[in-house]
């Protein structure tokens, strides 16, 4: 890892991850990098030089079919296996490890491990599991560049700290950071799951700006682009709109609030009310499935769940003015079905109905989306952030 001594060092820097960060975009001639960056084919020239012989970029041809008859341009792409990204999810209902090219793609298998609530033991096995992935792809630690981790909200993702997340006591105040990078050895990087899983949307080409992407499971997270920007507040505990209220006088919350939304409206808490009645719903896949097959009672309890939903979904609309509202998690499985219930809902009851349409879909992370959304939380920080392993 480089450190910076001079503006000189630092415009440098800047000027790598600008050209690595259009790269990334798609391949690029040395012309168009210098046209797109404003640098002169000089310095594009000596720069490409450099980072590929460091070995993180490559020369491609476009296939002939892309191309005019005679002329096969030269373009320069990233190597996808220059450095890996480890990603880890941490979550109420289990923990999921993973490895990522440059790309962002998912290298072979995840490994699942099962929901521990004691921490050491679980980051044990978390940690383990890394070290049997990278063995299993003949990685050795120096082509590592980072470990993402993601888990739910409030995370204190500056120190690297889990905070209080509701209903995941034995994990409150859990330095995470410090935890993973004592086992491991590595750069570890730690960010509120929804908002990470809204930044991976950005990152694999969302036509939105402005969203909200409901993470829904046994919690309710939301992560937020604002403008092309993920917004995580002032210090970047992330946004809670799971412990927003939607009745002031209901179920009392551990958070301290009342009628928190995700009390009603978590994949958990619809099931459990779903279970009073009809006990033998033993997953939420089974009782999507039997809406889906015409069950007036289990379409019931989805029309019920879209209608909690749609009132947080309009009090965050109405505040922010968003193009889409993108659902992930355990309620994106045949998620279309929700979806349509939402969108009717919340337009019944947004206001300017004529002036504004909200885009309602599914998220387009569909490969191992938490992990995908764990690695890119480090490799973000090769283009965007702080790592300088060049
Ligand atoms: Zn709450």
């Amino acid at each position: 890892m480089t450190t910076l001594g001079s503006n000189k060092d630092t415009m440098k820097l800047e000027n790598r991850r600008q050209v690595l960060g259009l790269i990334r975009q798609g391949p690029r001639s040395r012309a168009g990098l210098a046209k797109e960056t404003g640098l002169s084919q000089a310095a594009i020239g000596n720069m490409v030089a450099s980072l590929a012989e460091e070995g993180i970029l490559q020369e491609i041809q476009k296939a002939p079919e892309e191309t005019l008859p005679g002329r096969r341009p030269i373009l320069l792409d990233l190597v996808p296996r220059w450095k890996t990204g480890v990603g880890i999810s941490i979550d109420r209902e289990g923990f999921e490890v993973g490895l990522l090219d440059l790309r962002g793609s998912v290298l072979g298998d995840t490994i699942l491990l099962p929901y521990q609530a004691h921490p050491q033991t679980a980051l044990d096995a978390i940690s383990q599991g890394v070290r049997s992935l990278l063995e299993r792809h003949a990685l050795p630690p120096e082509k590592v560049l980072g470990v993402g981790v993601i888990a739910p909200g409030p995370v204190d993702s500056q120190r690297g700290k889990l905070l209080n997340p509701p209903r995941f006591d034995p994990w409150h105040g859990l330095a995470l950071k410090e935890e993973l990078s004592r086992r491991l050895e590595m750069p570890v990087y730690v960010e509120h799951n929804a908002s990470a899983m809204a930044r991976a949307e950005l990152e694999l080409g969302s036509p939105y700006r402005s969203f909200a992407l409901l993470l829904i499971n046994d919690g309710i997270g939301l992560g937020l682009a604002l403008e092309g920007k993920i917004f995580t507040g002032s210090h970047g505990l992330g946004c809670e709109l799971g412990h927003t209220s939607i009745d002031f006088q209901g179920r009392p919350c551990s958070c301290g609030n009342r009628g928190c939304l995700e009390l009603y409206a978590s994949t958990g808490a619809i099931l459990y009310d779903a279970r009073r009645v009809r006990p033998e719903l033993s997953t939420w896949e089974s009782l999507v499935d039997a809406a889906w097959n015409g069950d007036a009672f289990c379409d019931g309890m989805l029309e019920l769940q879209a209608e909690y939903l749609a009132a947080s979904v309009t009090n965050l609309n109405n505040l922010l003015e968003l193009e889409a509202i993108l659902l992930a998690g355990t309620a994106a499985y045949r998620g279309e079905l929700l979806l349509e219930k939402l969108q009717r809902q919340t337009e019944q009851r947004l206001l300017s109905k004529n002036t504004r349409s909200l885009s309602f879909q599914l998220s387009r992370s569909k490969d191992h989306p938490s992990v995908r959304a764990a690695g890119a939380v480090a490799l973000h920080q090769l283009f965007h952030g702080e790592l300088f392993p060049f």
